[in-house]
Formats: structure tokens, C-alpha cells, sequence
């Protein structure tokens, strides 16, 4: 089973209520985002208001569901969690906001796979705070309108572009979320070990978030490995040494690359002689979606200067050669 993976495994279920953080304050990083919605959340509160539509978007596991759990949590709101996918017919999108109290957090992942006549219901919905329902049929049918509560919408995606412009700019926060740092995973891995009541040193965590691609929700995946393994096998303690010879065992590498990752470098270099090469090509050469590449994959690897878009196709860089021990 893969190791890096962008579904979200029953491993992720166990304990994910306590290891999400509640608030702003026990949130890691994402500073730029967390500065912005402090004020915000702030400045509705002394208006009495709810808070503008807010947009989430970069690759899986990064926090953006955690964030707007901590939205509803500091406005003191619920917060109604469904994804683009979930929602077939404009009349369940109508059901769902017509739910909704005063203040209330709507949560939509993926919204950028909502489906064109329930995304029209969302922008009246959004700007108005009203939805238009048709009644009758034929010659007598007839359009009344009806107001919703004042609530705030926030949205999650993958990528900003996916989004139709109508829909985007009525959101009035628009937050990338950005790869962690090693420094920040390290904070991550030793707060959910300590939830976990998991016995870890310093230099085992730090081996941790160094492989652990950036992203929370893959840290925490690799803690909860790396634990069995050591509680098997090492009396329950990790350190470095054991941290890096469980993750060896995952074929998660020194720089937090899995099987595909390598497979996608080791292909362009070895099928393409380095790129340039179209990413559909590529994609089909290795077996997997071109959009889950581009989504899931890429950002990390040309993050961490692995990989190069250029206007002509992806290119291996110097160092992927390096990494993979081929020379250039
Ligand atoms: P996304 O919605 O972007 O796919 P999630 O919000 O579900 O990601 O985050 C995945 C997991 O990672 C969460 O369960 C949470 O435990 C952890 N996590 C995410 N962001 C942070 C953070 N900034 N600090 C601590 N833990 C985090």
C-alpha cells in the first residue's frame, strides 16, 4: 500500500479528532493565512457580523479542512461539512443553505467539482444571502426568492485556476496554502506525538517532518507508522535511527519521496532523456492522472527542485539526476 497517497486513509481517521488542532493558536504555521484571518475573524466579531467567503486552496493534507474547522470554532458557529462531489442537484445545494443558522460556516471541498446548475445556486446564495426557486410549471411558472441566513462560506480546492471566474471572485478571501518547513513538521510530529502519547526524541522527529513532503496530514500518517514499528520492535521509542530505518522500509527516501515520485523522475530521464516532455505523455508513460500529477505530485517536486514546468513540457533537473544517482 502506498505510503503517500492523496485519499485520506482509515489510518488518517484514528485519532484525527484529537490531532486536529481547535484553534488558531495551536494551528503550525501558515503564518501569511493565519495573520489575515486572526484580523478578520476579529473585526466580524466586533461588527457582530459573519465572516466574509473565504477560498482554500493547494495541494491535499495541508490544513485547509482543519482551518475552517478553526474559523467556526473561533466565531463560536457550526460548521456543515459537504464536497463539490457530494451534491448531484441544484435542490440539494438549496436544502443544505436553507439549513443553515445565522453566522454558520459551510464547508465545500473539492468545490471546484461542483457541477454548473448547483454552483449557479451558490451565487445568489453567496452574494445576496437568497436563493431563487422556480415553482409551477410551463407558462405559469414563476421564480420567488427566498432569503437565507447570513452565513459564510468556505471553500477548498486544489488549485485556485480550477475554479470558474463567477464563482471565484465572490469569495472575498483567497488563501494559498503553502508546503510546510522542516522545522514546522518537526513542531507537528512532537505535538501529535504528544497527543498520541507516542515517546519520540528530537532527532526522530526531526527525521520525520524531513520526509514527510511538506504536509501535515502525511507527518502524522508516517508517526503513526513509524510508532508500530517501534513499539514492536524498539520498545516503543523512536529516535533517528529508527525513524530512518522504518521510513527505508515505507520507500520513503531522504527527501520525503515515494515509489511514484521516483517513477515519474526515473521515467522523464530514462523514456524522455530528461524532458522536455508534454505532461499527458508523461503521464500516460507512468500510469496515473495527468490532473492528480499536476495537483498532487509536481508542486513538491518543483517546490523542491526536482522537476521544471517550462512552456515546451516537464524537465529533470540536475539535482533529480543527482538524487537518482544517473548521471547528467
Ligand atoms: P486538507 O483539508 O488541506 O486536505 P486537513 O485539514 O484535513 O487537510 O489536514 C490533514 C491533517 O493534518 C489534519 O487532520 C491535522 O491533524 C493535520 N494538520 C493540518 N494542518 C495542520 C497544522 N497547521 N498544524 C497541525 N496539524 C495540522
Amino acid at each position: 500500500k502506498r505510503i503517500i497517497t492523496t485519499d485520506i486513509t482509515e489510518e488518517d481517521q484514528k485519532n484525527e479528532g484529537s490531532l486536529r488542532p481547535k484553534l488558531l493558536s495551536d494551528y503550525v504555521g501558515q503564518e501569511k493565512a493565519k495573520g489575515n484571518l486572526k484580523i478578520y475573524i476579529e473585526a466580524a466579531k466586533q461588527r457582530g457580523d459573519s465572516l466574509d467567503h473565504v477560498l482554500f486552496y493547494g495541494p491535499p493534507g495541508l490544513g485547509k479542512t482543519t482551518l475552517a474547522g478553526i474559523i467556526a470554532n473561533e466565531m463560536g458557529v457550526h460548521m456543515k461539512v459537504t464536497s463539490g462531489p457530494a451534491i448531484e442537484k441544484p435542490g440539494e445545494m438549496a436544502a443544505i443553505l436553507n439549513n443553515l443558522q445565522e453566522g454558520d460556516i459551510l464547508f465545500v471541498d473539492e468545490i471546484h467539482r461542483l457541477n454548473r446548475q448547483v454552483e449557479e445556486v451558490l451565487y445568489p446564495a453567496m452574494e445576496d444571502f437568497a436563493i431563487d426557486i422556480m415553482i409551477g410549471k410551463g407558462s405559469s411558472a414563476r421564480s420567488i426568492r427566498l432569503d437565507l441566513p447570513k452565513f459564510t462560506l468556505v471553500g477548498a480546492t486544489t488549485r485556485a485556476g480550477l475554479l470558474t471566474a463567477p464563482l471565484r471572485d465572490r469569495f472575498g478571501v483567497i488563501h494559498h496554502l503553502e508546503f510546510y518547513t522542516v522545522e514546522e513538521l518537526k513542531t507537528i510530529i512532537l505535538r501529535s506525538a504528544s497527543l498520541l502519547d507516542v515517546e519520540i526524541d528530537e532527532a526522530g522527529a526531526l527525521e520525520l517532518a524531513k520526509r514527510s513532503r511538506g504536509t501535515p496530514r502525511l507527518a502524522n500518517r508516517l508517526l503513526k507508522r513509524v510508532r508500530d514499528f517501534a513499539q514492536v520492535k524498539y520498545e516503543g521509542k523512536i529516535d533517528q535511527k529508527v525513524a530512518s530505518f522504518a521510513l527505508d522500509l515505507l520507500e520513503v527516501d531522504t527527501c520525503g519521496l515515494d515509489q511514484v515520485d521516483r517513477r515519474l523522475l526515473l521515467t522523464l530521464i530514462e523514456k524522455f532523456n530528461g524532458g522536455p516532455v508534454g505532461l499527458d505523455t508523461l503521464a500516460a508513460a507512468i500510469g496515473e492522472d495527468s490532473g492528480t500529477i499536476e495537483d498532487v505530485y509536481e508542486p513538491y517536486l518543483i517546490q523542491n527542485g526536482f522537476l521544471n514546468r517550462t512552456p515546451r513540457g516537464r524537465m529533470a533537473t540536475e539535482l533529480a539526476f543527482h538524487h537518482l544517482g544517473i548521471e547528467a
